[in-house]
């Protein structure tokens, strides 16, 4: 498979390190707040990539940080008035219970950065005696990005204005101002209660270092994939590698993946413009998990993807017609495994596009293609094909995650009274299948005979 590397700014064949199995870092949410819809348009990526490795042959290990320590969230706990812990809990259930609605993998390890102070103070000392890092009159610690060579090569950063020395402290910094950054920074009253004690005195971890610290615990010095948003190549990025390999002196990363970000009707989200949304204010409109989902990852990754309600209604109207091919399928499609000429060529199209560079956009479109040409071929009464058919939706949908409604979406109990009316209506026991009607209403859902057999809906 091929996939984008940021680093040489071109399309390259994904070799994992080991020959078998991708270890891969992601960077994940600072929980200082609900995610929002841009957030998750990153992490959708990250499944996906994770999904199609799997589905390559390749085993994975995926790790994605929980950033619980930095200035957001230090801020946020100091306005409410609670433990760091305590402000940063409830956010990090919100995270997991939104991963679950968008039907997103869950990784190998999510690692808390306030769990690992111990091997971020380990790896700031072995930056000390490198020569490094160095402490400045203020107490907090920098790494010095001038003994560093090839400072802010992924983010294609020119050093020649650059002030040596300079330095900044808070953890998001501009490119116009290149500088040393806080390895650790030393505790001052805006940080209340929230320090650790270490070698250079008390305070906590800069954010850069954290995932350093935490990407090599889990995955080696060296490893096969990192990936974010944009807005992470610089200086998050280019911070870690450079304090990764001059702790190391090896390479850290072999390929960079970064995802381009999400804008609402054509414009930054914001919070003043009145267009940002948490997954649940979406929910709340009347949106599944699933139809969020198909339009998280509807777009290629690497262009920015405009969310609109009308795309959102437009992926339920998507999804309605996979559904009700796949019922086709069903009633109609028979039980034969050779896949016809134009499942084939549909399967084709879909794998190329998987493999070039998580290409969606082309997928779908060759998803499409199938339904179009399954729906002629069930209107012409052909069958022998819904089992295989169906098989290779499944199979496609390793990757998409979304082709298949959520089994949820009609519980068990339900299906197999539907299962159970559907023998009666089959022999015209009549008296059956109306009790299994009362029986389904009693439950909450309603049946309606179709040609195409039953249907339910909650009520
Ligand atoms: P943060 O919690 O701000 O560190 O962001 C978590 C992840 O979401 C990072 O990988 C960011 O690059 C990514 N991200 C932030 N904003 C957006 C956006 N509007 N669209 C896509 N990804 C984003
Ligand atoms: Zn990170």
């Amino acid at each position: 498979m091929k996939i984008f590397n940021t680093m040489t700014r071109s399309l390259e064949d994904l070799v994992p390190l080991d020959g078998t199995h991708v270890r891969m870092y992601t960077c994940g949410p600072t929980v200082y707040n609900a995610a929002h819809i841009g957030n998750f348009r990153t992490y959708v990526f990250e499944d996906l990539l994770r999904r199609q490795i799997q589905r390559s042959g390749y085993g994975v290990t995926q790790v994605m940080n929980l950033t619980d320590v930095d200035d957001k969230t230090i801020r946020g706990a100091e306005e409410a008035g609670i433990s760091l812990d305590a402000y940063t809990k409830p956010f990090k259930e919100m995270f997991f219970a939104d991963v679950d609605l968008l039907g997103i993998e869950r990784a190998e390890h999510y690692p808390a950065a306030t769990d690992h102070i111990a091997e971020v103070i380990a790896l700031i000392s072995r930056l000390f005696e490198k020569g490094y890092a160095y402490q400045s009159e203020d107490g907090s610690v920098y790494f010095s990005i001038a003994k560093f060579s090839g400072y802010g090569r992924l983010g294609k950063i020119d050093l020649a204005g650059m002030q040596a020395g300079a330095r900044v402290a808070h953890d998001e910094y501009e490119k116009e101002n290149v500088a040393d950054f806080a390895l650790w920074k030393a505790w001052d009253a805006n940080d209340g209660a929230v320090k650790w004690d270490s070698p250079w005195g008390p305070g906590r971890p800069g954010w850069h270092i954290e995932c350093s610290a935490m990407s090599m615990r889990y995955l080696g010095d060296s490893f096969d994939i990192h990936t974010g948003g944009v807005d992470n190549i610089f200086p998050h990025h280019d911070d870690e590698i450079a304090q990764s390999e001059a702790a190391t002196g090896k390479p850290f990363v072999r390929y960079w993946m970064h995802s381009a970000h999400l804008i609402v009707d054509g414009k930054k989200m914001s919070k003043s413009a009145g267009n940002f949304y948490t997954l649940r204010d979406i929910i709340a409109k009347g949106y599944s998990g699933r139809e969020i989902r198909y339009v998280l990852l509807s777009g290629h990754y690497r262009q920015q993807l405009n969310f609109t309600f009308d795309a959102a209604d437009a992926a339920k109207v998507a999804l309605g017609r996979i559904d009700d091919f796949m019922e086709r399928l069903r009633l109609h499609g028979g039980t034969g495994d050779a896949l016809p000429s134009w499942a084939v060529e549909a399967k084709d199209a879909f794998d190329a596009a998987m493999d070039h560079d998580l290409n969606v956009p082309e997928a779908l479109a060759a998803v499409f293609a199938l339904v179009h040409a399954g729906n002629k071929a069930l209107d012409r009464g052909e069958k022998g094909f819904g089992a295989a058919v169906l098989d290779m939706i499944m199979d496609m949908d390793r990757v998409l995650g979304v082709l298949v409604k959520p089994e949820e979406s009609i519980p068990a109990e339900v299906q197999s009274l539907l299962d159970e009316r559907a023998v009666a209506r089959a022999s015209k026991d009549w008296a059956a299948s109306d009790r299994l009607r009362d029986e389904l209403a009693a439950l909450g859902w309603a049946v309606r005979d179709t040609p195409d057999g039953q249907k339910v809906t909650q009520r």
